[in-house]
């Protein structure tokens, strides 16, 4: 994809800053569900990566807006060298507009927290931290792939939170194969008394192409079924809803004032720029866009002046209609239909309006005047709840044509 794609800008007033998300493809070992955009490769392609990173930030220098919040994800961020991640850190802040008070967030895996490395993500202006805890269970550790165990996430938590983050998430994985009721409930009950902010619980998709897509596919390895993940999806909002915290989203449940700041501009509409290898954008408007997956081609293209964009899509009314409402059922928030079907043109509150009676009698929605919102039953089949209400295209009012009198 040519320089053309550099015609993409991020729009938005000023009361709407946007993201900024920067890919860090890195990772010390590929994790055998793992279907991101990650390479094994060592300093010498990382040094590559730094430049054509900053490369292509200088390519939207000038081109917007103002962002608030910074995030670095992957991979794994905390396995880049704290002098890498300065010079990024300090390049972007050069290049892009990041104002003062942005807040700037980081992944890390257990194994990489460390005193001096907490110190220096503290001392880089990160204030929130997501780790990647995946179970509080080594034999589950163990069957992820992952390098840590259950002791080492408890201690890289505790680490975190005594470094003085004031927001430390943790991701959790659930529907592993043979995982029971009180194994999970009991490891929420863990990480919320370990004293985490804010918890993301992924459901364990088995993507092809990885390795547990080809032991599926061998027939070595099944996945859980449908009601038991269920029942396991129901027991978070139970659990983690007694330890005080937020289902606020389908995958993520904050404590009171700790939700997401950044995760929460792609539910909402706010633009957002992606930066790295696989990243995706939003201009607020109508318009996406995604940069090459793979961290050569991404690489080659900046390299050679050109603008390492792979796809491009432009939304209509009625895809932005759908997205929004899509969005809205998977956010504790839910959805004005009302505004909805001003913004868009869009008839749905006429035409669901029994669908929408069913799904609230159903117990899978809410409803306050025209805002719907799942409850958790809903977050559960969100998916599901889009496919049932249907968007009708309104044919705009004839506007009126008024002849002027010119008599007398
Ligand atoms: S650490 Fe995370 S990004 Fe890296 S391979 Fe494992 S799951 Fe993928």
């Amino acid at each position: 994809m040519m320089a053309t794609m550099l015609g993409n800008e991020v729009h938005g007033d000023t009361s709407t800053r946007a993201g900024l998300y920067v890919h860090v493809p890195f990772c010390s070992s590929i994790c055998p569900y793992c279907d991101f955009s990650v390479t094994l490769a060592g300093e010498p392609r990382r040094a590559q990566w730094e430049r054509s990173l900053l490369d292509e930030a200088a390519m939207y220098a000038g081109h917007g807006l103002e962002f608030d919040t910074v995030y670095f994800g992957g991979g794994t961020p905390s396995a880049l060298k704290i002098d890498r991640l300065a010079r990024v850190v300090n390049g972007l802040t050069q290049r892009l507009q990041i104002h003062s008070d942005a807040r700037f967030f980081i992944e890390v895996n257990p194994e990489d927290v460390k005193p001096e490395s907490t110190r220096a993500w503290r001392s880089l202006g990160f204030s929130s931290v997501s780790v990647g805890v995946q179970a509080l269970d080594d034999p589950a550790l163990e069957f992820l792939g992952r390098r840590h165990t259950a002791d080492q996430a408890r201690r890289s938590v505790t680490d975190l939170l005594g470094a003085g983050f004031d927001n430390v998430s943790l991701d959790l994985i659930f529907g592993l194969p043979g995982q029971t009721r009180s194994g999970w409930s009991g490891q929420l009950r863990e990480a919320a008394r370990l004293g985490a902010h804010h918890l993301s619980c992924y459901q364990l998709t088995i993507h092809r192409g990885t390795i547990f897509g080809k032991r599926k596919e061998a027939g070595l390895m099944g996945e859980m079924g449908e009601w038991p993940q269920a029942e396991l999806y129901r027991l978070i909002h139970e659990v983690l809803g007694t330890a005080g915290f937020e289902g606020y989203e389908v995958s993520n449940f904050a404590l009171p004032g700790h939700r997401s700041a950044h995760n929460m501009k792609y539910w909402t509409g706010v633009p957002y720029l992606g930066l790295g290898p696989g990243a995706h954008s939003f201009d607020g408007a109508a318009k996406r866009w995604w940069n090459r997956r793979k961290v050569r081609l991404w690489q080659r293209d900046i390299e050679r002046g050109c603008c390492p964009v792979e796809g491009e899509e432009t939304l209509t009314e009625r895809q932005r209609a759908l997205e929004t409402l899509m969005l809205g059922l998977r956010t504790a928030d839910g959805v004005d239909l009302a505004s909805l079907e001003k913004r868009f043109l869009v008839d749905v509150i006429r035409s669901n309006a029994v669908t929408i009676s069913d799904l609230e009698a159903e117990g899978l929605i809410s409803r306050r005047g025209d805002l719907i919102a799942p409850t958790p039953a809903g977050m559960a089949v969100a998916d599901a709840l889009v496919r049932a209400i249907l968007i009708e295209e309104v044919e705009p009012e004839p506007v009126p044509v008024i002849v002027p009198d010119v008599r007398g």
